[in-house]
């Protein structure tokens, strides 16, 4: 099989890294301090299995009960951990197309199958959607590398309709304008995921959270790792929980920025989705974008290209800091 590739993560170095979404603002200052709490003999100990502390406190914010989350390292470990415990060899698996490769990648694994409904040009949902079954369908909501956002409203329909499971990806919805939390209170086979790598600048410390129904978590935990989330990481997620407000500026930050930055595209004769994440994927038509990411990897600016029959050619740029932005638009080179 083909392995999910990365994004590059450069070794040190001066480079504008606009290339794996991650938050150019630093998390809260109460999370470097219960990072460093951690530093203690206690080290010695295994963490809570169930990271308790932090369903807790996520169960607060979202005004859902403990049962109702799983805690993950990463988002990305909690996709394994529902392939792992729903797929089989020759299940189906459904989900829009192009968006987030690892699923591919993880229903391979599984010997599943993978059942994938392109996209139209503007990423609305494609009504085969609807039609389609499988024991799990994937809607990474916001999408990604579109950044473009599904109505809520479309999801409740695919959970109204599925007997299968429904996993929203919402990694990037902190971003966007609402999200898919209230469906938990309506149908037991809706699961939303959340990761701190975006919205809480906390990519390094991998925390990812499942929301769902009780039942649902419960087998899911079965067949994950014992001691999947470190001490640290789950005192860093308490502490991020608990400054919500740093989260919110910087996410109004990045939306601002985000602006400006589709804005400078387009003056520079690209089409920019509207995007409802923290990068935007831009095309210039009838141009080929991966001589354009290498000569701006050359100026010390790194941003991601996709290309295919259904992606087009377009780059996928992180938003970063107004400064950052700015040296991009800079460096890009005219048409
Ligand atoms: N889902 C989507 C759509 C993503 O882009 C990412 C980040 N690559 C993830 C999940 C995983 O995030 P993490 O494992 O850092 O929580």
């Amino acid at each position: 099989m083909r392995g999910y590739v990365p994004g590059e993560q450069p070794r040190g170095g001066q480079v504008v890294k606009l290339n794996t979404n991650e938050n150019p603002y630093p998390p809260a200052p109460g999370v470097i301090a219960a990072v460093a709490a951690c530093a203690s003999a206690d080290l010695r100990l295994y963490p809570d299995p169930t990271a308790t502390a932090l369903r807790e406190a996520a169960a607060r914010q979202y005004r859902l009960s403990p049962e109702q989350v799983l805690v993950g390292n990463g988002s990305d470990e909690l996709l394994t951990i529902v392939m792992r415990a729903l797929v089989g060899p020759g299940d189906v698996v459904v989900y829009p197309e192009p968006t987030y490769s690892l699923y591919d990648t993880l229903v391979t694994i599984q010997e599943g199958r993978s059942l994938t409904i392109p996209f139209p040009a503007d990423f609305t949902v494609p009504p085969a959607l609807l039609d389609a079954d499988g024991r799990v369908t994937v809607i990474c909501n916001p999408n990604s590398p579109s950044g473009t956002f599904t109505p809520i409203e479309v999801i409740e329909e695919l959970a109204r309709e599925r007997a299968g499971l429904v996993v929203v990806d919402e990694a990037y919805v902190d971003f966007a304008p609402t999200n898919a939390l209230p469906l938990l209170a309506r149908y037991d086979n809706v699961l939303v995921l959340r990761t701190f790598s975006k919205s809480f600048s906390l990519a390094g410390m991998r925390i990812g959270l499942a929301f769902g129904a009780p039942a649902l978590l419960a087998e899911l935990a079965k067949v994950k790792d014992s001691y999947n989330v470190s001490r640290i990481a789950i005192a860093a997620g308490v502490a991020a929980l608990e400054d919500y407000a740093w989260m919110e500026r910087n996410v109004a930050r990045i939306v601002a920025t985000r602006a400006r930055l589709s804005e400078g595209l387009r003056a520079r004769g690209y089409e920019v989705l509207p995007s409802a994440t923290n990068f935007v994927f831009a095309r210039r038509p009838g141009e080929d974008q991966g001589p354009i990411q290498t000569a701006l990897r050359d100026r010390g600016v790194l941003v991601r290209h996709f290309a295919g029959p259904r992606l087009g050619d377009a780059l996928r740029i992180s938003v970063g800091t107004d400064e950052e932005v700015e040296r991009l638009l800079s460096e890009l080179p005219a048409r």
